[in-house]
């Protein structure tokens, strides 16, 4: 095959699809737990954690009646968030065929596993895709421009090399309208980078994770590499074991300018728990996931090793610039 751009460059092609496959069948063979299962999980209380976070996030920027882009949308957990928001539509993608296919089920309210639940208000399109490698502009066209567009714990699976990470980048951009919000987790590059420092080798964790990074990776040689393509593997005991990519924050931030976003916000997911846990609608939803327990009913609570999973995430919020339509 004629190859222009060199053997490198095409090596680098098929290696990025290798491990785009990879997170996508990873995801994909994640079967649904049952709801014992899922209350039995070493990270049970991560997870209710994770939810508050997204729960926060989507309760300070929706608005009733918004057009939602949900990038990688997994399983749909974040659908009844989106209802309790009101929406008024909704698009979800996600490159794992079996995650859309949990979602389509859970969306359709057949069989979801956690309660039977009436049908959402708003309606959906649920599309399987690689979200980073393809323009999403011709393909939602007739859907934009979105109000509001979330990437929750997978804007990090872009950062394989620059192609993809702009390619994320120019898709929000696209089907955002001017003023429209993204909102987002991802690993704070900080942390990990970090914590690599610190460790003995090139691997450090705890009894719930793990993160292993290359040998090219070692931390010495991090301020000559390119900020893309800097490859990990992550495991977190009963959720993710796949390979990832750090995305450095400052990077991020100029990459975005230059695709029209300004930084309305950047927290480290203990900062967010901390200043959002001042408000008291906010403590009330806490009480609810029941993320931090209850001492007064003798619950357990997050442990210090899943707190030390929430410190290795960060939310973002960023905005697209100009006004939006007065119409
Ligand atoms: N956003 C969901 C949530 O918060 O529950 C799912 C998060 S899960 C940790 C990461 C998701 O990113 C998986 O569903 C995975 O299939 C998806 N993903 C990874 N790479 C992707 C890509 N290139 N395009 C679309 N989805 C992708």
């Amino acid at each position: 095959r004629h190859n222009p751009q060199g053997d490198g460059q095409f090596l680098e092609d098929e290696s990025t699809k290798i491990f785009a496959r990879k997170v996508a069948d990873h995801y994909s063979a994640r079967s649904n737990q049952t709801l014992e299962e899922r209350e039995a999980s070493p990270i049970i209380h991560l997870k209710k954690l994770n939810n508050w976070i997204k729960s926060v996030l989507i309760q300070l920027y929706t608005c009733r009646g918004d057009a939602v882009l949900d990038l990688a949308c997994g399983k749909g957990g974040d659908l009844i968030k989106w209802d309790k928001a009101k929406i008024g539509y909704y698009v979800g993608i996600d490159i794992a065929e079996g995650s859309i296919k949990d979602c389509h089920t859970r969306y359709n309210g057949d069989a979801d596993h956690h309660q039977r639940r009436k049908k959402f208000t708003f309606p959906a399109r649920l599309i399987c895709g690689d979200c980073y490698e393809v323009r999403l502009d011709k393909v939602l066209a007739d859907d934009a421009p979105f109000d509001i567009c979330s990437c929750q714990f997978a804007l990090h699976y872009s950062w394989s090399t620059e192609a993809r990470a702009r390619q994320a980048l120019a898709n929000v951009s696209a089907l955002l309208r001017p003023g429209g919000v993204f909102i987002g987790t991802m690993p704070d590059a900080n942390v990990i980078i970090k914590k690599l420092r610190e460790a003995e080798g090139l691997t450090f964790g705890n009894s719930v994770y793990w993160v292993r990074f290359d040998e090219e990776f070692s931390s010495k040689k991090f301020k000559s590499s390119s900020p893309f393509g800097i490859k990990y593997t992550f495991h977190l005991e009963d959720a993710v074991d796949c390979p990832e990519w750090v995305v450095p924050f400052h990077i991020f931030k100029s990459l975005a300018e230059e695709y029209d976003f300004e930084l309305v916000f950047a927290k480290n997911s203990h900062e967010f728990v901390h200043e959002y846990m001042k408000k008291p609608e906010f403590v009330e939803l806490m009480r609810r996931l029941g993320a931090l327990g209850d001492s007064n009913q003798d619950q357990s609570t997050l442990s210090p090793e899943e707190w030390e999973v929430a410190y290795l995430y960060m939310t973002f919020v960023l905005r697209k610039r100009g006004q939006p339509d007065k119409t």
